[in-house]
């Protein structure tokens, strides 16, 4: 299916497609995408952070076709119902597990969300993971130093295998039961998205890791 989608040849070139996502942003600014939402679903996450963040520009990924055209459009509707509200958030159908340095630049990000990712249960496909250590060093190269990645799973395997690979890698640090009180985005992990509300309907159990990109490598 990765065929029937165009894949920018660098974040340069992505930059000019910017025009397109942000045209009440661009061509005036220079401004970057700044926070970007890993298989994003039907947006609510994003749709939250926007007018939480209204100048910062953030991009959902999403590798379903349909899912993204509803994401698109579901923009486009708040964009025309609450005019100056809703410019800064915009969507992207791609495969993130492959292209993730093609839209962004080394230190770009100042927030990686993944939220309820898909669990790939079987041992044989932990490596189809939106979380592995491999991904994460490419997560640690888009995100500025002090930038933020959050994951949260109803999952429990899903969720130790999520903070096990951030434990172990040496650019990533826990935020402190304080920081995480204080972040008025953690709040919004389980109750904006689609799946976080699904999950707290049922009454289900949430496991959550929020880490911080750090500039060198902490002993372990
Ligand atoms: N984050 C949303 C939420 O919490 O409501 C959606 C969670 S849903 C269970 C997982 C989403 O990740 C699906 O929409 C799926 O299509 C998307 N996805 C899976 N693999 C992906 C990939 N490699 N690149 C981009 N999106 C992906």
């Amino acid at each position: 299916s990765d065929s029937h989608f165009l894949v920018p040849i660098s974040p340069a070139h992505f930059e000019n497609d910017c025009t397109a996502h942000f045209p009440k942003f661009f061509p005036n600014g220079s401004k970057k995408i700044e926070f970007a939402d890993i298989g994003c679903g039907f947006g609510g996450l994003l749709i939250s952070l926007a007018t939480l963040f209204p100048d910062t520009l953030m991009i959902g990924m999403e590798l379903r076709d349909k899912v993204t055209e509803y994401v698109k459009e579901r923009i486009l509707a708040l964009r025309a119902s609450s005019p100056g509200r809703y410019d800064n958030v915009s969507v992207v159908r791609t495969n993130s597990m492959k292209y993730i340095p093609n839209y962004f630049e080394k230190a770009q990000l100042t927030k990686m969300f993944f939220l309820f990712p898909d669990p790939h249960f079987k041992e044989k496909n932990h490596r189809r993971r939106v979380i592995s250590p491999h991904l994460l060093d490419e997560y640690a190269y888009v995100l500025k130093v002090d930038g933020i990645i959050y994951t949260i799973s109803d999952v429990e395997e899903l969720g130790a295998w999520m903070k096990g690979c951030l434990d172990d890698h040496e650019l990533f640090e826990p935020l402190t039961e304080e920081e995480l009180a204080a972040d008025p985005v953690v709040e919004l992990l389980s109750t904006a998205t689609e799946e976080g509300q699904k999950v707290a309907r049922n009454e289900g159990q949430t496991f959550r890791a929020v880490y911080r990109r750090i500039a060198s490598a902490r002993p372990r």
